[in-house]
């Protein structure tokens, strides 16, 4: 992992990325044929790998959040438009509707539940990295779900202006997608949470005898092993 200055000779970036959605982010393609100096290689040579791993529970955090704030902007242009939006006959708001309050509350419930995840997992981060590793797959996990729920839930609500262009939240539908599928994606952390909640190694697909001495390793062994390889570096 290495810090490039833009610019650099024999540095080629591909602008090839053109999402649906998150636009302010991307992945190009790049092209190196320089060599770096060996300060901007970040962790010095091959280490880069290392810092990466010790700095996954932020990482898995940050996109967390990302998507709770989406879950969060799409419930509130939601709120907002059913409070204001009146009806003919009776000139009465959307949120009149008992059918309509319902979406309110699966709406507010769905974003109460990420924000508790979301708060559960930074805190279980701070006291221990490592033991956070399940609940963060599962916040993350929590979180973009949440995102995609609630953008849906506020597009159905918002009717034809939730789906104009001009309004934000065909923006926040499309962003909430991305949560889904960014590192790692919404399978690849069910198959993580189904193998933390069995006791399972996380990086195999392989089970061993169920009984007996070669039964799946304790949840309890499995973590001090997998103490052991995050904080040599090995758990990548
Ligand atoms: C908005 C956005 C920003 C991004 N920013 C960055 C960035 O800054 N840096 C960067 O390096 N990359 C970035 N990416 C790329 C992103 O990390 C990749 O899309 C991601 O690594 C998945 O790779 P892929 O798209 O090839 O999907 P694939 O790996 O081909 O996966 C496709 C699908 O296969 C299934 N799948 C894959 N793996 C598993 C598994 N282990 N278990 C179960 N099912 C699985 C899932 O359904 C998955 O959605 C970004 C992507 C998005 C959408």
């Amino acid at each position: 992992m290495a810090v490039i200055p833009a610019g650099q000779p024999g540095l080629d970036v591909k602008q090839s990325w053109d999402a649906m959605g998150m636009r302010a982010n991307c992945a190009n393609t790049l092209l190196l044929d320089c060599r770096i100096p060996i300060q901007n290689c970040v962790g010095g040579p091959g280490g880069g790998m290392t810092r990466l791993t010790h700095s996954l529970p932020a990482l898995i955090l940050g996109l967390a959040a990302a998507s709770l704030g989406i879950a969060r902007a799409a419930q509130s242009f939601a709120n907002d438009h059913v409070m204001r939006r009146k009806l003919a006959p009776t000139g009465q708001p959307l949120a009149a509707f008992q059918g309509v309050r319902l979406h309110v509350a699966d709406m507010a419930t769905t974003v109460h539940t990420a924000r508790l995840s979301l708060l559960h997992g930074a805190f279980t981060a701070e006291t221990d990295q490592l033991e956070a590793l399940p609940a963060l797959n599962m916040t993350k996990y929590i979180c973009n779900k949440a995102a995609i729920a609630v953008a849906d839930t506020a597009m159905q609500v918002t009717g034809g202006h939730g789906f104009l262009r001009a309004n934000p939240l065909e923006r926040h539908y499309r962003d909430a997608r991305a949560g889904a599928v960014m590192g790692a994606n919404l399978d690849a952390l069910r198959d993580m949470i189904g193998k933390a909640a069995l006791g399972l190694d996380p990086r195999s697909d392989t089970i061993t005898a169920p009984t007996g001495e070669n039964r799946p390793t304790s949840g309890k062994r499995q973590r001090s092993r997998l103490r052991e390889d995050y904080l040599t570096g090995r758990l990548t």
